[in-house]
């Protein structure tokens, strides 16, 4: 199914760092688990103005849903679709809910050394495009990340990754947009898959064509 898309860049995510794409509107982006055991933290910013980003709480009401599923977009903080998700053959467990790693949650777990970190690695990212982003944002898609809702329906217990190896979801864009991802260097609390825990590289394809088309879904009113 993968190679009926067409792309055109290939990107690697190395394990613990970050990367970041800028992608024209009706282009997508294919984020591949390579190794199956990866947690994948990703944000999107209007390529115009990066004051308009991707905003978990927005894009809960938006959807009716703790994790999206393929049809659901990603809103805004001014609450316009800036992600689609089209694809994804993974079991279909991400997380919108836990705060990315930065460096104070490492030293909250006991590191007295630096530790890599999910919020440092998107302004890294970004960088790298000649973006420096004015503020940082601990709401991040956690794409492949284990975060389950207990039968209370309020506690919250993470568990590693639950993909294969090649699993992938696919992003649309529906602005001209940068997507920033990492590689999530968590090597303490055990989110990572098959039980060591260990960070490893993941893949980025920018696709220009050869994904589903899924039209885009109005915003939930109650009826
Ligand atoms: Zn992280």
């Amino acid at each position: 199914m993968s190679a009926e898309f067409q792309h055109r860049k290939t990107l690697t995510i190395p394990a613990r760092y970050g990367k970041a794409v800028s992608l024209k509107k009706g282009e997508a982006v294919q984020v591949i688990n390579t190794y199956g055991t990866q947690v994948v933290d990703c944000w999107a910013y209007n390529e115009q103005d990066v004051s308009e980003y991707m905003c978990m709480e927005a894009t809960r009401v938006w959807n009716q849903r703790l994790n999206p599923k393929v049809g659901d977009s990603f809103i805004t903080n001014q609450r316009h679709p800036i992600l689609t998700l089209v694809a994804d053959t993974s079991p279909g467990v991400h997380d919108t809910f836990m705060a990315a790693c930065d460096a104070r949650r490492y030293e909250l777990l006991g590191c007295t050394e630096p530790h890599r970190n999910c919020h440092d690695n998107l302004f890294e990212g970004m960088r790298e495009l000649g973006v420096e982003l004015p503020h940082g944002n601990l709401a991040s898609f956690n794409i492949f990340m284990n975060i389950q809702v207990q039968p209370d329906g309020i506690t919250l217990k993470t568990l590693p990754v639950v993909t294969k190896p090649g699993d992938y979801i696919v992003l649309r864009a529906e602005m001209d947009c940068y997507v920033a991802f990492s590689a999530c260097p968590q090597d303490i609390v055990s989110i990572q898959g098959q039980g060591d825990n260990t960070p490893r590289d993941a893949e980025l394809r920018i696709l220009t064509g050869g994904f589903p088309q899924v039209s885009l879904q109005g915003s939930w009113v109650p009826a």
